[in-house]
């Protein structure tokens, strides 16, 4: 599975990095960065959760 962030929408509110810190982590501008282009396997559910927090929906889970 791959995460594709939009970053023009997202917030900076860091939610996705405060449930997900292994997948999410944000930039100096506060912007979202996925650590992982493609996420390991072991990785799904957090990053899942990650996405789902997002208050703007600018994480998108991709198969
Ligand atoms: S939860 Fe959404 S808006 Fe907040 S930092 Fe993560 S991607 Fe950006």
């Amino acid at each position: 599975m791959r995460i594709v962030a939009d970053h023009g929408r997202c917030e900076g509110h860091g939610l996705c990095a405060d449930v997900a810190p292994e997948v999410y982590d944000l930039d100096d501008e506060a912007v979202v960065v996925v650590r992982h282009e493609t996420v390991p396997e072991g990785l799904r559910r957090p990053a899942e959760n990650g996405a789902r927090v997002c208050p703007v929906a600018a994480l998108r889970v991709e198969p």
